[in-house]
């Protein structure tokens, strides 16, 4: 058989096999278990992110724990003084009672810091179970999703061995510089080989200058389309 022929035929075995595999990777239960899995990652590094938060706020809690600590006892120990010596002046009567008030401005303000943390704290709790309540179901699911599906791939995945074998048998026989020459145009234009088709390339349609057309009336096997860079053959 012609080198021509048997490139072709291996063509069509080829492309067989690539129309497999893309139905393989395109199989609804395939594209289902992805979807969960993404789901599932996508909420772990959720409750990733929140613990991280939580614990963030345990870190500022302690420091603000301490910091009313402080001014609780610089707080009565201002009042100590002030029951010990009660000030003499009408001046430092106002100056001591500035710095109480600053100290229970700073209570107060803390106080609120933390009581805003502990309700942020609660509401992330809140979502963090609900979070993994649904995490538990989907993951169920995905269990059983791969279980079924790893029986169908393990079968797809046998046709397709199959069909990569038919085609590789049927380059036997092609000198092994076209198999080359079509796994390069293979990458970015696919099926590599193209019929001629009255003037034109059977691939993308456009008409062949007649130079090229020339050379395959001359006698040349295969030519090549200047548009698409595909293999030309008569047949
Ligand atoms: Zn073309």
């Amino acid at each position: 058989m012609e080198q021509i022929q048997l490139l072709w035929q291996f063509q069509q075995a080829d492309m067989e096999a690539d129309a497999l595999e893309s139905e393989i990777k395109r199989a609804p239960n395939r594209l289902a278990l992805i979807k969960n899995r993404e789901f599932l990652m996508e909420q772990q590094s959720a409750v990733k992110r929140m613990e991280e938060e939580v614990s963030e706020m345990v870190d500022r809690m302690d420091v603000i724990k301490d910091a009313i600590n402080r001014l609780e006892e610089q707080l009565s120990s201002l009042q100590k003084r002030v029951a010990e010596a009660p000030p003499a002046s009408l001046e430092q009567a106002r100056e001591l009672s500035h710095d109480a008030q600053r100290m229970l401005s700073g209570l107060s303000s803390f106080e609120q810091e933390m009581r805003r943390i502990q309700k942020d704290a609660a509401e992330r709790d809140r979502m963090e179970k609900d979070i993994r309540m649904k995490y538990a179901k989907v993951k169920m699911e995905y269990d059983k999703q791969k279980v079924d599906y790893e029986a169908e791939y393990k079968e797809q995945m046998k046709a397709l061995e199959e069909k990569r074998r038919i085609a590789q048998d049927k380059t036997r026989g092609i000198d092994p510089s076209l198999i080359e020459r079509y796994q390069i145009i293979k990458q970015h234009c696919t099926p590599p080989v193209a019929r001629l088709i009255g003037d034109q390339c059977g691939g993308c349609n456009m008409s062949l200058p007649s130079v090229t057309l020339r050379n395959l009336k001359a006698g040349a096997q295969i030519i090549e389309c200047e548009t698409c860079g595909r293999m030309i053959i008569q047949m």
